[in-house]
């Protein structure tokens, strides 16, 4: 056993993990920049209260997950680890006055989220999140065009057979008479809830629907629907966010039992699952329209859409699927030395090539030339640099290592003579 191992419910990215990370990112980059999206950062960590008010108080994530920061003295502040996204971009859009940008403010971001939940399977307490936010479009087209983004990034990374679950939740003109009628059906049905379910009934009963106590399924199951319940502008609404969504080609599914474990939200909601594996560890990535977040988080009530894609989930259903491709990171060349103590030679070849942008690997043990040679081919490097003493009047031998072949080339044509093999190797 080590002494020291990564902390619970968090995994190191070794780099054939990081490998797809990388590819992901790349991918979620190259596709918001398609779809006209800007890159932000914002800090890992907040005040506590830009989540505890823009997520919700009785929310899980508020309740139970939120990593908070223990205070030093000095400092009076409550900072929390970021759980999602949003609330601290919404909190950056307020701060640097975004609402005077051409609207919708478009941002992407990419990065590790945290919540000190229970680890298991596919739950971790740090893990990443692709992020898109729209903020300033009150919709419904955008919707749809948020939600067919989300569903081409699983299609391009390779994940088969993304399903897109879609609901409406409502709004402020809606909700609380819909709230009442869940209320009064939940308290008929009071001696049959688990405690922790009856406290949450009377503070946040939206919560009960998505519960993952299995006591609940049956009742939730004939709870009223809030798509029987939606207002006119809503149900306007959500009509058109389907219309647009049948028109782009997205499969989707009207799931009324979901209404995300965020405060937040008003109107469409949605998730995406690999098809016949819906339930709560599942989601590979969920997202909604947040009407109210901008205001409650102090700007002037601005209207915003986003969605965040978990990758350590799209990582494994790739993995589950046999879509991940191991990469090829071997260098080009290596550069290795008649003489076993010569490694400035060495260095000083590599260093001229890596400054010619090629990818090489100096050997820098002490050992015969022989045995350099030996290590140089397994790898899956495609060429040695042996130099020998031709390197006095400025000339090495380059062996192709993959077809048995050697040739002495002058050191002045070198960086040219590989790149042109590279390419060659490439494309043909
Ligand atoms: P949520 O905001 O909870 O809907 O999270 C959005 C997405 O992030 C989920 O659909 C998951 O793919 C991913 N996700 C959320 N929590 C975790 C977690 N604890 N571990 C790994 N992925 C997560």
């Amino acid at each position: 056993m080590p002494t020291f191992r990564a902390p619970r419910g968090t995994r190191d990215l070794l780099p054939e993990d990081r490998a797809v990370f990388d590819r992901l990112m790349r991918l979620g980059a190259d596709l918001t920049h398609r779809y006209g999206y800007r890159a932000i950062e914002t800090p890992l960590f907040e005040q506590a209260a830009v989540f505890e008010r823009g997520i919700g108080e009785v929310t899980d994530v508020v309740e139970k997950e939120l990593f908070r920061i223990a205070p030093r003295t000095e400092e009076a502040e409550s900072w929390a680890l970021r759980p999602e996204p949003t609330a601290g971009i919404v909190r950056a859009y307020v701060q640097h006055g975004m609402q005077t940008w051409p609207q919708p403010v478009k941002l992407t971001t990419t990065g590790p989220m945290f919540r000190y939940d229970r680890p298991q399977a596919g739950r971790y307490r740090q893990f990443w999140q692709f992020d898109v936010e729209a903020i300033g479009d009150a919709g419904p087209a955008i919707d749809a065009e948020i939600i067919e983004l989300g569903h081409r990034f699983y299609a391009e990374a390779g994940v088969e057979g993304v399903e897109v679950l879609v609901n409406s939740i409502g709004d402020p003109a809606c909700r609380p008479a819909y709230i009442a009628t869940l209320t009064e059906y939940y308290r008929g049905h009071a001696a049959k809830l688990p405690p922790t379910e009856m406290d949450r009934l009377e503070r946040n009963v939206l919560r009960l629907l998505d519960s993952k106590d299995p006591d609940m399924a049956e009742i939730n199951a004939a709870a009223p629907r809030i798509t029987d319940h939606l207002c006119e502008a809503c149900s306007a609404h959500f009509e058109s966010v389907k219309a647009h969504l049948t028109a782009l080609g997205v499969p989707f599914r009207v799931d009324s039992g979901l209404v995300r474990g965020l405060d937040y939200y008003t109107r469409t909601a949605f998730e995406f699952y690999v098809a016949g594996r819906a339930g709560q560890q599942q989601a590979l990535g969920g997202g909604g329209r947040y009407d109210g977040l901008v205001a409650l988080l102090g700007g002037k009530p601005t209207p915003g859409i986003g969605f965040g894609l978990g990758l350590d989930r799209v990582a494994l259903v790739l993995a589950e699927q046999g879509h991940i491709v191991p990469t090829d990171t071997s260098p080009l060349a290596v550069v290795v030395s008649a003489d076993p103590d010569d490694t400035i030679s060495r260095l000083r070849i590599a260093s001229l090539l890596r400054g010619a942008r090629l990818a090489v690997r100096a050997d820098l043990g002490r050992r015969k030339l022989g045995r350099q040679l030996e290590g140089a081919g397994k790898d899956g490097t495609h060429f040695a640099v042996i130099l020998g003493d031709e390197l006095a009047d400025g000339h090495v031998q380059v062996r192709d290592l993959q077809a048995g072949t050697q040739r002495v080339v002058a050191l002045d044509d070198l960086a040219r003579e590989l790149a042109r093999a590279e390419a060659s190797h490439h494309h043909g």
